[in-house]
């Protein structure tokens, strides 16, 4: 007797081929074994998947959970977006807050297909890790650390003591936790608001721990002019000097990047992700075919949901139209953003960002954290390409259940794990206090 049995799906193979007719069985928080449809397997609970395709779940590879509650005040906004809306509303949040906030986000995702996502921080992480155990997600959770910048009020400033001790008493709480779904990682805001000394510093604490760091870089001009000024060296330059680069170093954004930057980022096997709604609102177009041709992990991310929905459909085919313009058109060459590379930055590649290859595909072995979408639909089938229309044409309503760690977190589009019909409550009671307070 098995723990869950999806029957009769198709599958999405590691290769991105498509199998129909498949059983996909799960015992504790693992894929047991795949085999073709057979009336007689028995599970304690069985999902029919007639009419579904099993495939990987989403990994968000950077977001912000504390900035759910700001959806809707920042677009169409003047500059700068940050100090005049970020700063206030972030250092106006509670602990429960945070704690709502993120259960929205978690809500948002999970009814998106996203099953694992990677926190670049905020405040009051220790919430944001409590909403996650109790919505079932998979996640690496990082606090956001800053020790200068003008502009920055004195509440959000930390020495790099305080900065550290407070990720490390986080790590202690909260890593391994969840049944081992939540990892504590390291994360350096960005370089104009953390010093070489907290960046060298955050280096060697995360090494001591075996664990990740999580940065903003080359986010932005004023971001790349600030560090030439100040140091005479390039935001990615200043970090190899720092010793902040290595494998286990998830960079963000990679907007205003050289040559030589690639060059560096790939020297250092650090990991790329790419956050397309925000890239494409305030920065620019990042050279994404250049790091894929470099071979290296390129994953996707919402940046959090102030001005954008958190899901990773829209990320994909944004990225496909934007890359396409962008670099394709002018030497007429419609391949350089491929459907299949996509998927594998949504998914598998959000799983290697995340510094895990036990998960991310779907394939026995691998820890059980997917979804499955109903594919039997007008805006999917007939196709004769599955995948290239998941891409162009699926969405978030398209997701019936969702697995993760082995636990049925979703199913036929009712979350088990969370109370939407109160957390939607309290989030809109919520907002409107934080925006009367912060004044924005
Ligand atoms: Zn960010």
């Amino acid at each position: 007797m098995h723990d869950l049995l999806v029957r009769n799906a198709s599958v999405l193979n590691p290769d991105m081929s498509i199998s129909e007719h498949k059983d996909v069985f799960v015992d504790g928080n693992t894929i047991s074994s795949i085999a073709d449809t057979s009336a007689v397997s028995e599970a304690s609970k069985i999902i029919d998947g007639t009419g579904k395709l099993v495939m990987p779940g989403f990994v968000d590879s950077h977001t912000h959970l504390c900035q759910t509650l700001l959806r809707g005040r920042t677009i169409e906004e003047w500059p700068m977006i940050w100090t005049r809306f970020l700063i206030p509303f972030e250092s106006n949040l509670t602990e429960e807050d945070v704690y709502w906030g993120a259960q929205l986000a978690c809500l948002e995702m999970i009814k998106s297909g996203t099953t694992a996502f990677i926190e670049s921080g905020g405040i009051h992480m220790a919430d944001v890790a409590e909403a996650t155990i109790k919505a079932g997600l998979r996640a690496a959770i990082a606090k956001s650390t800053m020790d200068m910048g003008g502009v920055i009020p004195a509440s959000m400033k930390e020495t790099v003591d305080e900065c550290m001790t407070a990720t490390e008493e986080l790590y202690s709480k909260y890593n391994g936790a969840g049944d081992d779904t939540i990892r504590i990682w390291f994360a350096m805001r960005e370089v104009m608001t953390c010093s070489p000394e907290l960046i060298r510093e955050t280096a060697k604490r995360a090494a001591a721990l075996n664990t990740g760091i999580h940065a903003h870089l080359c986010e932005h001009h004023d971001e790349v002019k600030f560090c030439l000024e100040n140091y005479h060296l390039r935001p990615a330059e200043l970090l190899e000097e720092n010793g902040m680069l290595g494998p286990n170093f998830l960079s963000a954004h990679n907007v205003s990047l050289t040559e030589h930057d690639i060059t560096i980022l790939k020297k250092y096997d650090a990991k790329i992700v790419h956050c397309p709604t925000s890239n494409l609102s305030n920065h620019g177009f990042p050279k994404t075919p250049r790091f894929l041709d470099e071979g290296m992990v390129v994953a996707l991310g919402s940046d959090g949901a102030s001005s954008t929905s958190l899901s990773l459909f829209e990320k994909m085919r944004l990225m496909r139209y934007a890359m396409t313009a962008y670099w394709g058109i002018p030497v007429f060459d419609s391949r350089v953003m491929l459907c299949l590379d996509l998927m594998k930055m949504a998914t598998v590649n959000g799983a290697r960002a995340m510094l895990r290859d036990d998960f991310g595909t779907v394939e026995a072995g691998m820890k059980a954290d997917f979804i499955t979408l109903n594919i039997d639909q007008p805006h999917i089938q007939p196709t004769s390409s599955l995948l290239k229309t998941l891409v162009t044409n699926a969405g978030p309503g398209d997701v019936c259940d969702s697995v993760i760690n082995g636990k049925l977190v979703m199913e036929n589009r009712n979350v088990l794990t969370l109370d939407e019909k109160k957390v939607m409550e309290e989030c809109t009671k919520r907002q409107k206090e934080i925006f009367a307070r912060a004044g924005i």
